[in-house]
């Protein structure tokens, strides 16, 4: 599970996260909702470790992690932009997290409960990469460069290269939001089943609704640097808290 804690956090004078406690369960697809600089970004960053919180606590599968690197949460985190290396080809771009390990620095870290030990060998590594590029149905595109795939190629890449590293949770900051509509849907779905069959904690970030309202376990929908309402999507639907929520609920994006 990730739990938050009384996370606060203020850029200069703009007090952007008030106070947020959000327990997500294990396994579970949490959408955490709500309007542009609301703080959605701002708090994925802060459970991978990216952003420091002025107040409060991260604890992932009951160990404190607020003081912790990125690379000793066991996460992986998904962005819009993919983040691909231009110069790698498919294959060592999926690759990549699990070569970081292989670095002296890597092994002096705790690995907390990954699958890879650091000392696993090429070969291992060259295993899990087939496996991630077949759960993604990449197979055939492992020597191509980023530039020689179209943009759902790319997000399935990214997909794959978080997926590499059997990591407890995948946080994803909007990865859709660069497809055009019918590849999106697509991806929708696919996303929902990766979530079915890794059985993997999702925390997923978007400002679409449909994509709140399909794939999620429970929709946390923030406003002002608070969490307004946390829910199922039929709670959420049926009963909207505030104003706001029923806006988000009812508005086409
Ligand atoms: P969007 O839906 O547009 O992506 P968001 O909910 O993800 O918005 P954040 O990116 O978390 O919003 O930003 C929340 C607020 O904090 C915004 O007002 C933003 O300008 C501000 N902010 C975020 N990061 C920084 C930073 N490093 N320095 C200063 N201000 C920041
Ligand atoms: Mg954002």
């Amino acid at each position: 599970s990730v739990e938050l804690r009384g996370i606060g956090k203020s850029f200069g004078t703009e007090n952007v996260l008030k106070g947020i406690d959000l327990s997500v369960r294990p396994g579970e697809f949490l959408s955490l909702v709500g309007m542009s600089g609301c703080g959605k970004s701002t708090l994925l960053r802060m459970i991978a470790g990216l952003e420091a919180p002025d107040r409060g606590t991260v604890s992932i599968g009951g160990s404190d992690v607020t003081d912790m690197d990125p690379s000793e949460r066991n996460l992986a985190m998904v962005f819009q932009s993919y983040a691909l290396y231009p110069h790698m080809n498919v294959r060592q771009n999926i690759a990549t997290p699990l070569r970081m390990r292989r670095l002296p620095l890597s092994a002096r870290l705790p690995l907390i409960g990954g699958l890879f030990a650091p000392s696993q060998t090429l070969r291992e590594i060259d295993a899990a990469v087939e496996q991630a590029a077949e759960t993604l149905h990449i197979p055939h595109l492992l020597d191509r460069k980023p530039a020689q795939l179209s943009g759902g190629q790319r997000q399935r890449v990214a997909l794959a290269r978080a997926l590499v590293r059997s990591p407890a949770a995948f946080l994803m900051d909007e990865p859709l939001s660069n497809l055009d509509a019918k590849l999106r849907a697509h991806m929708r779905e696919e996303l929902a089943s990766l979530h079915r069959r890794l059985g993997a904690t999702f925390i997923y970030v978007t400002h679409d609704q449909i994509e709140a309202m399909t794939m999620s376990d429970r929709i946390a929908l923030m406003s002002e640097g608070r969490i307004e309402q946390l829910g199922t999507p039929d709670e959420l639907y049926r009963s909207p808290a505030t104003l706001t929520v029923a806006r988000f609920i009812g508005t086409p994006s």
